[in-house]
């Protein structure tokens, strides 16, 4: 699935792979028309922070993942980019806090539905995993969103306490929050509706995040919830951040 022309030691490799995971996602018919825009965007900023975590981002990390695991429910959110991107990170996080993954996209259409689904369904198997993947049938709405982008299941998006939502959009970001959930929002954009608005914002790339979160896990890391977590400083630190890298050209 990963198999690209660049060679891992090019400096852009994790980039040209990221790239390579949408193509094969848009000819599968995962992706929404506006999904490399998306991407593009998302490039941009991570070229600003160097394409490294911050220490801002590893805090916020810790303390996402300490509230995963304390949550009563707790739900992972994936759109067409996100399997695209990082379908064995999301079903090794979801197979490590037990918990569901709910496919729940923007643009809702049949078939895009069916290609997501297919694909994450071949990773849980290829994986060895059997995690619960719900959005095949959503049975409850989004309360405050309109039309198919509301749909969602009860057992999954509607009765979570809290919900990871990478790469999301800022007014279903909104519509989650004001249902009274914990909202973590990755995104490389910290100016982003979502990153402005959620409860806990990680300035990263998709995949890195996952990887860190994972790795905590695997490592048997004491990660415990921050009850100094303070989400402007975090977007702050990662604005600063990017202002110096551009102080050092
Ligand atoms: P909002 O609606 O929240 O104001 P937006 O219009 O930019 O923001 P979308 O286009 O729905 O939102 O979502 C794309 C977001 O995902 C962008 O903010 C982009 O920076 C971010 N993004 C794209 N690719 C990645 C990635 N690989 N890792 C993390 N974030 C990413």
């Amino acid at each position: 699935m990963d198999e690209i022309a660049a060679d891992p030691s090019h400096p852009r490799y994790a980039s040209l792979l990221m790239r390579h995971r949408l193509e094969v996602a848009q000819a599968k018919g995962m992706l929404a028309d506006s999904a490399m825009i998306a991407h593009g965007r998302g490039e941009a900023f991570d070229y600003l922070l160097g394409e490294v975590t911050t220490p801002s981002a590893h805090k916020a990390t810790r303390h996402a993942l300490a509230c995963m695991m304390e949550g009563r429910r707790t739900v992972l959110s994936v759109n067409g980019n996100v399997a695209a991107l990082a379908t064995d990170e999301m079903l090794t996080l979801a197979d490590a806090l037990d918990c569901p993954l709910e496919v729940n996209i923007f643009y809702r259409t049949p078939e895009r539905m069916e290609a997501i689904l297919g694909h994450i369904s071949e990773r849980n198997e290829a994986l060895g995993l059997d995690v619960t993947v719900l959005g095949h049938a959503p049975n409850a709405s989004i309360p405050g969103l309109k039309g198919p982008r509301a749909s969602c299941h009860k057992e999954g998006i509607l009765d979570s306490d809290v919900i990871l939502v990478p790469l999301e959009d800022g007014d279903r970001c909104r519509a989650l929050l004001e249902m009274g959930k914990t909202v973590i929002v990755i995104d490389l954009n910290p100016l982003s509706r979502s990153a402005q608005e959620g409860t806990i914002t990680i300035v990263d790339e998709l995949s890195r995040a996952l990887t860190n979160m994972v790795g905590l896990l695997k490592r048997g890391e004491n990660v415990v919830v921050d009850s100094k977590y303070n989400n402007e400083a975090t977007l702050k630190a990662a604005l600063e951040w990017m202002l110096n890298s551009l102080k050092q050209v």
